[in-house]
């Protein structure tokens, strides 16, 4: 089977690679690999703390994707060489004032729904598990569960694997899904989902700024083009547009629509299957995202946890690394796509609720401030499952994309395997169509198993048994 994938942020690249590993010919299409939310990301896998109210179709896949990460993460080592700094640290949530405390109170009955464990601390026990705490912390609760990664190197690690499974990868910007070589397309192009949303004729969404280098500096890999393997013995691969010479360089077409402010394919064309009716809406906004990255120099004390807390009401966490690098975030607005305003507000309240929580924050390095963009959707779960017979989505992933990365992979290789049942129907990306249409698409049903791999605890989750859980969302939509 051939499969063009839009998209080489770290979703696409986990389905490249899981499907090139099952024997398919992919490549995958990104005028820009790396430039989306991927590595911006703070990388928390979070099934417990990131558990909101309204949300709650998502609790068993986020638990599915959270325990399929350790062996996730081995193999991903194994395959590319690199680290990719899976800590298994516990999580911590903690409050300054009254109103923050009870705030996580409240969210602490929501944690405790996800079955998994959650245990109370008094501001004495806390400072027992994170010593840098602040003696203005009143105490929280514990998730010992929840974990993280590095997304730099995850992305990194994907796009070796990847290569090296014989996924093919051109840096070109997709405009035509209807003019790509091959018999599965996968639609993991972020906010540029959206583009391919409309009825066959050009469809164009906001725009975005040329600069698409945020949060590149890392462990990057350099001049990654790559043919795919069964593609170069075959030759059966062509040049898309014949604008790519597998230099690494960026497309005319690509260039001069990010000269012009617009985001990667925004010229892009539906019809994935070639129909003229075909039609389908992917509505995938931006949510804009600022985080820092700082470091402790010299023998300057680390947090030893993930710190996750509300001052006077705000959200805000703090994630280790190993290497002495230490991620604060994350802001949330709507502004569309742009990079550069705003941050000099977002930097002084991100460093101030920080600092408040742990101050030993205030003597580290600033490294970098870098902003990405979340892929939301109007129900904040992701859209996953099948436009049509030749068209797959895998996106909108909001604040868990990296969380989700297993799960994903395993949910869209189900797909390819022709089983359409793999996915949630609450993920049908065909959900928003016109009234009259039945939720859960023509391709999907009630799912039978949501991922394949090391799923074994979500069955317990008294979310996955359907208890109903609503209430506003606002109040937790700015904390990752
Ligand atoms: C500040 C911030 C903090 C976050 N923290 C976390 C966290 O702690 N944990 C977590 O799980 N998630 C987190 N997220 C969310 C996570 O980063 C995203 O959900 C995830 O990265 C989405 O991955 P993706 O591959 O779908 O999209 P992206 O990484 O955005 O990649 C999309 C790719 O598609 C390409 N593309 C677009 N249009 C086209 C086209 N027409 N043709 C070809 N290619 C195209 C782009 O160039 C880009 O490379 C955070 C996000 C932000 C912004």
């Amino acid at each position: 089977m051939r499969i063009a994938i839009v998209g080489a942020g770290s979703i696409g690249l986990a389905v490249a690679w899981r499907a090139a590993q099952s024997g398919a010919e992919v490549v995958v299409h990104d005028p820009d690999p790396g430039s989306g939310a991927s590595r911006v990301a703070a990388g928390m896998i979070a099934p417990v703390t990131e558990s909101h109210y309204g949300e709650e179709a998502l609790g068993p896949f986020m638990a599915a994707s959270a325990d399929a990460w350790p062996g996730f993460a081995r193999a991903l080592e194994a395959a590319s060489g690199l680290d990719v700094d899976f800590r298994d640290v516990p999580t911590l949530v903690v409050g300054v004032e009254d109103g923050d405390r009870a705030e996580i109170d409240r969210q602490a009955e929501l944690y405790r729904l996800t079955a998994r464990n959650v245990e109370p601390l008094t501001a004495r026990a806390a400072r027992k598990v994170e010593p840098l705490l602040s003696h203005k912390v009143r105490g929280g609760v514990l998730a010992p569960e929840d974990r993280a990664v590095d997304p730099r190197v995850v992305h990194d690690a994907l796009l070796i694997a990847a290569e090296r499974a014989g996924v093919g990868l051109r840096t070109e910007s997709v405009e035509d899904l209807a003019a790509l070589d091959a018999d599965q397309v996968v639609i993991a192009a972020g906010c540029g989902s959206a583009n391919f949303s409309g009825t066959g004729a050009s469809a164009s969404m906001g725009s975005e700024p040329g600069d698409a280098g945020a949060g590149k500096r890392g462990t990057r890999v350099s001049g990654a083009e790559f043919e795919p393997r069964a593609a170069l013995a075959s030759g059966a691969v062509s040049e898309a547009g014949g604008e790519h010479s597998g230099t690494g360089e960026r497309s005319e077409r690509g260039t001069d629509a990010e000269a012009r402010g617009e985001s990667p394919g925004a010229a892009a064309r539906v019809g994935g299957s070639g129909d003229p009716d075909a039609r389908w809406s992917l509505p995938v906004r931006a949510v804009r995202g600022a985080v820092l990255r700082l470091r402790a120099v010299g023998d300057q004390p680390l947090p030893r946890t993930t710190v996750r807390g509300f001052v006077k009401g705000h959200p805000i966490y703090i994630v280790t690394r190993e290497s002495g690098e230490v991620v604060v975030g994350a802001s949330s607005d709507e502004r569309g796509f742009d990079r550069r305003t705003g941050t000099a507000g977002a930097v002084h309240d991100l460093l101030r609720r920080a600092i408040e929580l742990v101050p030993e924050i205030a003597e580290y390095h600033l490294d970098e401030v870098s902003v990405g963009f979340r892929p939301g959707t109007p129900d904040n779960l992701p859209l996953i499952g099948r436009l049509d017979p030749r068209t797959i989505a895998a996106t909108g992933h909001y604040r868990n994309g990296i969380a989700l990365i297993p799960a994903t992979a395993s949910a869209v290789a189900a797909l390819l395997a022709g089983n359409e049942r793999a996915v949630p129907a609450a993920f049908d990306p065909r959900r928003f169509e016109g009234a009259g249409r039945p939720s859960g698409s023509r391709f999907a049903s009630a799912p039978e198993s949501m991922v394949t791999a090391g799923s074994d605890t979500a069955g317990g989750s008294r979310l996955d048994r359907g208890l109903s859980v609503t209430d506003d969302i606002s109040t937790q939509e700015a904390d990752s």
